[in-house]
């Protein structure tokens, strides 16, 4: 288990530490290296001695080293699976699928990388433009910052480090300080894999301390954060004048239609509301049905609900394991006790023991509730009959948020509706919100974020354009 901080291709450790706790037995795991304020400084040093290092490797030597990176991620899948389940509570059985998706990350950056290029522009389209020759380029940032969340310690660090290395760019990494181990398990995969020294820096800490020093330095020339809209807020008005790009919450709306199969509806909110916790992005949140099938799929979705095994998340049985913190338990406790005290009813769930919340499905709810207006990033979610499906389009739509909505349908004219009318970053159909394949476009309208990731709009994200204009001799 690596324990220290990442400078320069050297592992070091620090005075201070600070401890990993299992998330379901709360014993200590590991004594993580917390980086003091020269440890980060000496860490972007290092990230910008080796940006033109990684500028001048070849696209064909990032994506050998991307490649690579997969060989080693598969060789000690079942160690990572372990450790994302000991340090975050998610059950193994979903840590595999983590593993799996970075692979998929990976591969696609290796891919991507070769195909980092521009266009040609016809200048002469301008009345002073006759006789230059025009196209652009893309050229890497230099120093990218990333700042990841708990929920899903190696993907979404994946999510940055590979489409920084594919652009060619180097990175300082801070993943959550309460699952710091899977992210420096990944730094030590890519030193592995070829990855020059510098290119890949490790800092461990406090957001508020070490994130926040990250942050505000004039050598960075671009924030890649995945987190929460307030910890959003704080880094924006402390960066200055660098590139960001933010990934944060959402209030995952479902909308069902009276010609919606209310079986997959049931599965798939079951998986979508409570899977992690319900501590995932795009969970299932605020599900609106029509009146005519309401009824139905309120009891089919507690009857699915009531067949989550929750416990210990080392079990190849378990779907549900603790909350990442149990104050994070306490706090979706007490939402749900201030809902009921306002008219909502619990038709299963309610129940806390330590970390574990088991998962709670509200009706009677309304919009003012933290439960609806909030993102509960918990496992809770709220069934709410809507008279129509456009009166349902409405009220989901009624969110400060914007990332992913889903609607279930068969019908091509309520399909267009909702694409038209439901201002998120994704819509999916006959799925919920949670869907997501790694490739494609993601991020959040609203305060849900500002840009996308997804391997090609990240590596957008990730390069300047070069515009060159060339005027002919004569
Ligand atoms: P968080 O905002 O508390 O922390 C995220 C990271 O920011 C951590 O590494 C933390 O140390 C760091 N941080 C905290 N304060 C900082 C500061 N002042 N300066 C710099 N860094 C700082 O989020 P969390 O609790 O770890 O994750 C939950 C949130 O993340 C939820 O809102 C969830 O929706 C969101 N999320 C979004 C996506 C997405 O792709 N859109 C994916 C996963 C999670």
């Amino acid at each position: 288990m690596q324990e220290g901080l990442l400078i320069g291709g050297r592992w070091e450790q620090a005075e201070r530490r600070f401890p990993v706790n299992n998330k379901y037995s709360g014993e200590t795991i590991a004594e993580v290296s917390e980086a003091s304020l020269d440890d980060v400084g000496a860490a972007l040093s290092a990230a910008e001695l080796a940006a033109p290092v990684m500028a001048k490797l070849t696209c064909f030597e990032r994506s050998q080293i991307l490649l690579k990176t997969v060989e080693l991620l598969r060789s000690r899948k079942e160690e990572i699976e372990k450790l994302i389940s000991l340090e975050s509570g998610k059950a193994v059985k979903f840590s595999r699928v983590e593993v799996d998706r970075a692979c998929d990350t990976f591969t696609y950056a290796a891919e991507e990388a070769k195909r980092v290029h521009g266009e040609t522009v016809p200048l002469d389209a301008s009345a002073s433009g006759r006789g230059y020759f025009g196209f652009w380029v893309r050229r890497p940032l230099g120093v990218v910052v990333a700042i990841t969340p708990f929920n899903f310690p190696l993907n979404l660090v994946a999510h940055k480090l590979a489409p920084a290395i594919a652009a060619g760019n180097a990175t300082v990494l801070k993943p959550a300080e309460l699952t710091p181990l899977t992210g420096a398990l990944l730094c030590e995969l890519l030193i592995e894999a070829g990855l020059p020294d510098g290119a890949i820096n490790l800092i461990q800490g406090p957001g508020e301390t070490v994130g926040d020093a990250l942050v505000r330095d004039r050598r960075v020339a671009k924030i890649t954060f995945t987190g929460s809209p307030d910890t959003a807020r704080i880094i924006t008005s402390h960066a200055g004048l660098k590139r960001v790009t933010l990934e944060l919450g959402n209030t995952g709306p479902v909308i069902v239609s009276e010609d919606a199969d209310l079986d997959l509806v049931a599965s798939k909110c079951a998986l979508g509301a409570f899977y992690n916790s319900g501590q995932v992005c795009v969970s299932v949140q605020r599900i609106y049905a029509v009146p005519s099938v309401i009824e139905e799929l309120t009891e089919r979705f507690v009857e699915k609900t009531k067949q989550l095994v929750v416990g210990d998340p080392l079990d190849d049985a378990t779907d549900v394991g603790p909350m990442i913190q149990q104050q994070e338990a306490e706090r979706i406790e007490q939402w749900v006790c201030e809902a009921k005290q306002s008219g909502a009813k619990a038709l299963t769930g309610d129940r806390r023991e330590g970390s574990v919340y088991w998962p709670t499905i509200l009706r009677d709810v309304n919009a003012s509730m933290k439960v609806m207006r909030n993102e509960v990033f918990a496992p809770v979610a709220s069934i709410l009959p809507c008279d129509n499906f456009d009166e349902a389009l409405t009220q989901a739509d009624q969110t400060d948020y914007g990332l992913q909505a889903s609607v279930f349908t068969r019908d091509i004219d309520r399909m267009l509706n909702a694409i038209e009318r439901l201002n998120f970053g994704g819509i999916i159909v006959n799925d919920t919100p949670n869907f997501r394949a790694d490739h494609m476009p993601y991020g959040g309208n609203r305060i849900s974020g500002i840009g996308r990731e997804g391997l090609r709009y990240a590596i957008e994200e990730m390069t300047n354009i070069q515009m060159v204009a060339i005027r002919r001799g004569s």
